[in-house]
């Protein structure tokens, strides 16, 4: 049976375009995902957990439920992890749960951790994908390949298709890649910047005192490169800038973020500006966005001490957690190995596919893959809300939105 515009869940643009044709509960083919996508909807039943487990054990959901109660309940300082690829009523549910138990919360790092909270203290906008399509006539992205990473990102809705102001598509828009190394989106891009790591506050400083008139100190070639793409800059109306997680490698990633979004305040008193993060998984937006309107903070929480906390391998290095619930999340991949193994046996993990968390867990619990088996809303990377339905049934696994409502009423 072929279902027609589903929503694809492979990366955070969530396209509901793609076709997928369903043959008894798996997906046979896919029309108009692009590879990402295709793997995700078609690799879903692929390395899944078929039943919980307890210490290698498989049981029922309700023990598993009954066992992780008792492991966080009788933690010290416990962790809940996790969200990027939860939906917003499971990154709720998951920070009440930490709040309950007094726990620590945290995610994977993410630019939409770094530029939300920075975004909304300028008051720099974030027009709609859509409004980009429609509109934006000078494409800048900064610190991303989204030829590699979202890969429908310009073909869909930022370079290529044709919008009611820009009518002639490709050819009424200027594109700018700005990074520290050669990328395949370069190769769609009239100007392509390489920097040194660490030097895009400079950069964007420069484009901004060009753009006003005054010039910057920077060396020969970078400068005449800043000066030909602000030439072209100068005949813009609507500047549409794309952040990515390669700026998260500069140790000063939150200052380095501050200065280019301070140069698109400058910016924005000429042209119409948006700036986007661009999500790593599926919900990073979703989860950066409810933690800051919630905790008014995107770094590790402790709701023991109510306020930020050290980040997570410092936590783990110091033995300062004791048991930790990963919510759909490869946590032992965020921390280095040494300090990873401290926490073996000692995770609970709620789990789409096998991972090495899962592999690691007392106890793991197998849930519906979201936006096929599982509906529930997530946000996609410009911050539109985004309901995605099930259309494959699944009566063996629960939810994750059910086993941690579960969770939540049994402590
Ligand atoms: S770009 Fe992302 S959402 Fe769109 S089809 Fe590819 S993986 Fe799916």
């Amino acid at each position: 049976m072929m279902i027609e515009n589903i929503v694809c869940t492979g990366c955070s643009l969530l396209c509901n375009d793609v076709d997928v044709e369903v043959q008894a509960s798996s997906i046979k083919r896919t029309r108009g995902a692009c590879s990402h996508g295709d793997s995700r909807l078609k690799g879903f039943q692929q390395n899944r957990l078929r039943r919980p487990l307890i210490d290698g054990t498989p049981t029922d959901i309700d023990k598993a439920i009954e066992a992780t109660t008792e492991r966080l309940k009788s933690a010290k300082a416990p962790l809940i992890y996790g969200g990027e690829c939860s939906s917003n009523r499971t990154i709720e549910l998951a920070l009440k749960l930490a709040e309950r138990l007094e726990a620590y919360y945290d995610a994977p790092p993410s630019i939409c951790r770094v530029v939300i909270p920075i975004q909304e203290e300028l008051e720099i906008k974030s027009f709609s994908l859509d409004e980009v399509l429609d509109e934006a006539d000078f494409i800048i992205y900064w610190g991303v390949s989204a030829a590699d990473t979202h890969l429908r990102h310009a073909s869909r809705y930022a370079v290529m298709p044709r919008g009611s102001v820009v009518k002639m598509g490709r050819e009424s828009r200027i594109v700018a890649t700005i990074d520290a190394r050669e990328s395949m989106t370069m190769k769609i891009s009239q100007h392509k910047i390489l920097i040194d790591p660490c030097f895009d506050t400079r950069i964007a400083k420069a484009i901004a005192d060009l753009v006003d008139g005054y010039s910057p100190s920077l060396d020969d070639v970078t400068a005449r490169q800043i000066a030909i793409l602000v030439s072209d800059l100068k005949r813009a109306s609507f500047v549409a800038l794309f952040l990515g997680s390669n700026i998260l490698r500069c140790n000063y990633c939150g200052e380095t973020v501050r200065g280019i979004l301070e140069s698109v305040r400058r910016l924005s008193a000429r042209y119409k500006c948006s700036v986007h993060p661009m999500a790593e998984n599926v919900n990073s937006y979703g989860q950066a966005k409810i933690m800051w309107k919630t905790l008014k903070t995107c770094s590790p929480y402790s709701f023991k001490e109510k306020k930020s906390a050290e980040p997570l391998h410092v936590l783990v290095a110091r033995q300062a957690i004791d048991f930790v619930l990963a919510i759909n999340s490869d946590v032992l991949t965020q921390i280095p190995l040494e300090a990873s193994r401290s926490l073996r046996m000692k995770l609970a993990c709620t789990t789409e596919l096998r991972s090495i968390t899962q592999e690691n867990s007392v106890i793991a619990m197998p849930i519906k893959i979201l936006g096929v088996e599982a509906g529930g809303v997530v946000t996609r990377t410009d911050g539109v809300n985004v309901d995605l339905k099930p259309f494959i049934t699944n009566d063996e696994v629960p939810s994750e939105e059910e086993v941690l409502s579960r969770l939540l009423a049994s402590i």
